[in-house]
């Protein structure tokens, strides 16, 4: 089935075709590890997760990989202001060293890998850190440096922009946003010749590490264009992240990599718009920075949470309330109820239905799409057994768990009881044999009688 992305370069809805049949090599822009994960951060990762569980799906051996970055990000992401990691250890008075740096980004990372279990997204292959790449950064560098395109001023290395005559041009309102933004007209580095050139290398005689220019810590673009070629070479398939990263991160990663290796960096670009609560994009240092801790105190499952993202389009900007997410639980508890309802593992799922739900997937991952057929098929009228069969199935896409209660394991007791019952009904004693559904069903299991013989469902108590 052609599987279709709108491609920020380019601008336009294209044909998903990978470099090598059957396999993708896919890079996400990982989080920046200086505090746990606000659930806009997570919005995102949920969709590259819907994709690479829709190329699976279709027969693709994915290579996903996703970054962490746990240095060189700093407060500004046209490269003023320090370095979110150093801000973050000083706030929690802890000496400024490497060491403490990891501590701080491991601890934040080991969060945030929960967090992205909790809601269903699967581990990507590969979950590179930043700082274990600072000797391909120092190699890239030293790359554009042979080729021209860098200079020294006195606090570091600059990409120098004026020598690429296609700086920018890559991605669809690159330009267009980057120009309208004060941030980016101010020069607030005197040195730099241009306002968009930008730090491949900060020099910081404190905390950092050596190099030909001194010691110091790399440019947060620099750190995903060597990473992506540390795990792929020069070029890959699908490259993803916010919208926020069109204007800068991404652009300067395309200027990196395409200047040094000379070869597109990626053939397609995604980017997923933002969450907003009250209008305001949700941001850590906006204080409006909800995290799944935050949505399990409230008593919703973080399912609910995976559940509300899907019903909205990823390059779609969506509104988070609670009313929304409390919607968003009486909706999932419905269907994995219908889901898990008549499970049999041997009852095959309705082909045509799942066809349905690749197509809508498949064009520029329309999850809402998607779940408005998932809908149909559970209000739809296929046989219950056929029903929970296709929604497990497409569970596979949906990552919601709905097949989580759908394997009854029956106790030995129950079981017994069961024979008991069915024994009291072949001598046609139907008094000992109703005796029993009802001390079955106190146990909170209910007996159906079918064509098949008879069995036990799991009874909410
Ligand atoms: P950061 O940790 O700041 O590097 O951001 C990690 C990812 O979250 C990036 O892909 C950002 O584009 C994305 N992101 C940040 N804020 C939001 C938001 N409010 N809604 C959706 N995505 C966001
Ligand atoms: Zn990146």
């Amino acid at each position: 089935m052609a599987i279709r992305f709108y491609n920020t370069a380019g601008g336009e809805m294209q044909d998903f075709v990978s470099m090598v049949p059957g396999k993708v090599s896919m890079y996400h822009c990982g989080p920046t590890v200086y505090g746990r994960a606000h659930i806009g951060n997570l919005r995102t990762y949920i969709y590259w997760d819907i994709l690479r569980r829709l190329l699976e799906f279709e027969g693709y051996e994915v290579n996903q990989v996703m970054n962490i970055t746990d240095v060189g990000h700093l407060t500004d992401d046209g490269d003023e202001g320090e370095d979110k990691m150093t801000k973050a250890l000083i706030k929690e008075n802890k000496p400024l060293t490497l060491e403490t740096m990891r501590e701080l980004a491991e601890r934040n990372t080991k969060v945030f890998f929960e967090d992205m279990q909790s809601i269903g997204i699967l581990q990507p292959t590969s979950l590179p850190r930043a700082s274990d790449h600072i000797a391909d950064d120092i190699a890239l560098i030293t790359l554009l440096d042979n080729h021209g395109f860098t200079y020294q001023t006195s606090d570091g290395v600059y990409f120098d922009s004026s020598q690429d005559k296609s700086y920018g041009t890559k991605l669809k309102g690159a330009l267009g946003v980057r120009e309208s933004s004060d941030d980016q007209q101010r020069i607030v580095n005197t040195e730099k010749k241009s306002p968009r050139d930008f730090a491949l290398w900060k020099k910081n005689e404190s905390l950092g590490w050596e190099s030909p220019w001194g010691k110091g810590f790399p440019g947060w673009h620099i750190e995903c264009s060597a990473m992506c070629s540390a795990h792929f070479g020069p070029t890959l398939d699908i490259h993803t992240g916010g919208k926020d990263h069109i204007a800068v991160h991404h652009t300067n990663e395309i200027a990196q990599s395409e200047n040094a290796f000379g070869l597109p960096l990626a053939h397609y670009w995604l980017h997923s718009n933002f969450l907003t609560i009250n209008d305001e994009k949700i941001a850590k240092s906006a204080e409006n920075g909800i995290t799944m801790g935050d949505i399990e105190e409230k008593g919703y499952s973080p399912k609910a949470f995976r559940y509300l993202m899907l019903t909205a389009h990823y390059r779609s900007e969506l509104s988070f309330s609670w009313e929304s997410l409390e919607s968003a639980q009486t909706a999932l508890d419905r269907l994995s109820d219908i889901a898990s309802e008549e499970y049999n593992e041997s009852i095959p799922p309705d082909k045509e239905s799942i066809d349905r739900c690749v197509i809508a997937l498949s064009n520029d991952l329309n999850t809402p799409a998607l779940m408005s057929e998932v809908w149909s098929i559970a209000r739809g009228d296929l046989t219950a057994t056929v029903k929970s069969s296709t929604l497990v199935t497409i569970d596979r896409l949906l990552g919601l768990d709905l097949g989580a209660r759908t394997v009854l394991v029956v106790p030995q007791r129950i079981q017994e009881l069961l024979n008991e019952r069915n024994d009291a009904r072949s001598r046609k004693d139907f008094e000992h044999a109703d005796t029993l559904r009802n001390h079955l069903l106190e146990l909170g299991y209910e007996v159906i009688d079918d064509a098949n013989g008879s069995k036990v469902k799991r009874v909410r108590t």
